[in-house]
């Protein structure tokens, strides 16, 4: 029996990136961010990952994607309301920690394009615009990485998937202006203007030509799940494929999210993730992920939904492939 060979090769070392950096100092917010923290050190213990600290995004990288107005509001703090769009409180501590976290999605694309895979303990900031943030996103990790790969000749296609309770709106909105990024949000929650919306069935944005959504409904659970996720991902590689995947893998779809109207355990995420990399590994496309939301009280369940995806990934890549 004869196997194709596959065009992506398996890292022997995955290499996840973290640096302590990543915490913005945000006080007592909804927003855990001690669990990347305790991600990473759970993480370290996989065997086969390698924890590996970022360079920090350069103002080039983040001046690509966002304009010069506001991250230089994201810098010194003024004027406030800007440094605040996210909608927590800015500090001189915001702007070093935003620019490791963008630069930690920005090796794990690199490592993925020379390793077949890589990840990023840090959110991708999906809501994050080009002149303001939102919904706890300052700069938006994805496209900033997605920028930086096209100016260092390391890519041309890039495809977003966007798998977080919530639309990824700020996504879609960068996405508009680069029709060599295609990005796809499979969401439960709508978000327009910093808010939240439960019900995906009022319309609230717009599709465009290279950005697509898929409203997944109320008490949706996992075989409507991922039936939708699988009928919806090849249109990520119709025309000319991409060269990287970007995947963000949200905790926050899990039934115990107090955001979430969705039907899904813990388990049912670790099999949304393998069905990600079994596709990306079917179609030789190296891919990075990030984590993203997951508001769940029980912290440590948030902690194994990303920590499974790291499982996930170990499952489907030394499973045979044809
Ligand atoms: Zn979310």
């Amino acid at each position: 029996m004869s196997q194709p060979e596959p065009k992506t090769l398996a890292p022997r070392k995955l290499r996840a990136f973290y640096d302590p950096a990543f915490e913005a100092p945000i006080g007592n917010h909804i927003m855990p961010i001690q669990k990347f923290r305790k991600v990473a050190d759970q993480v370290a213990g996989l065997e086969g990952v390698r924890l590996v600290s970022p360079n920090p995004a350069g103002r080039a990288d983040l001046e690509r994607v966002h304009s010069h107005d506001y991250v230089e509001a994201i810098r010194t703090g003024a004027p406030r309301e800007l440094a605040e769009s996210q909608k927590f409180p800015w500090s001189p501590a915001l702007y070093p920690s935003v620019c490791r976290t963008s630069g930690g999605v920005i090796d794990a694309s690199h490592a993925a394009l020379d390793d077949g895979a890589a990840a990023a303990i840090a959110s991708g900031f999906h809501h994050a615009h080009d002149d303001h943030g939102e919904g706890f996103c300052t700069f938006n990790g994805l496209v900033v990485a997605a920028e930086h790969l096209r100016h260092a000749g390391r890519a041309r296609n890039i495809a977003i998937l966007d798998l977080d309770l919530h639309y990824g709106n700020g996504t879609a909105q960068l996405a508009g202006s680069r029709p060599w990024l295609r990005a796809l949000s499979l969401y439960g929650n709508d978000y327009v203007n910093n808010t939240p919306y439960r019900d995906v069935t009022q319309r609230r944005h717009q599709d465009g030509a290279n950005h697509r959504s898929i409203p997944l409904p109320a008490g949706c659970g996992r075989e409507q799940m991922l039936g939708l996720t699988e009928s919806s991902l090849p249109w990520l590689w119709e025309g000319e494929p991409p060269d990287l995947l970007l995947y963000q893998a949200g905790a926050d779809p899990f039934r115990e999210d107090p955001y979430s109207p969705l039907d899904l355990g813990i388990e049912d995420l670790r099999a949304r993730d393998a069905l990600v990399f079994r596709t990306a590994l079917r179609m030789g496309t190296p891919v990075a992920w990030v984590l993203a939301g997951g508001y769940a009280p029980d912290l440590s369940k948030v902690v194994e939904i990303h920590v499974n995806t790291f499982r996930a990934w170990f499952d489907e890549n030394a499973r045979p492939r044809s």
